[in-house]
């Protein structure tokens, strides 16, 4: 497994090796969605994802 940051509070989120540019995946601590934005080695970069509506579920 890949590893990120996120970038709202910190949490390590585990990443499937395999993961794109523009994939989204979610914070296990604090939920928000993330978009990857850099694959670089064993780390990935991901910003927050700017959803409209509030259809989240679990
Ligand atoms: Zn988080």
């Amino acid at each position: 497994m890949k590893k990120a940051y996120c970038p709202e509070c910190g949490a390590k989120v585990e990443v499937e090796d395999d993961v794109i540019v523009g994939e989204i995946v979610s914070c296990p601590d604090c939920g928000l969605e993330l978009e990857v934005t850099e694959v670089e080695g064993e780390t990935v970069k991901v910003k927050v994802l700017q959803v409209s509506g509030e259809d989240w579920g679990e």
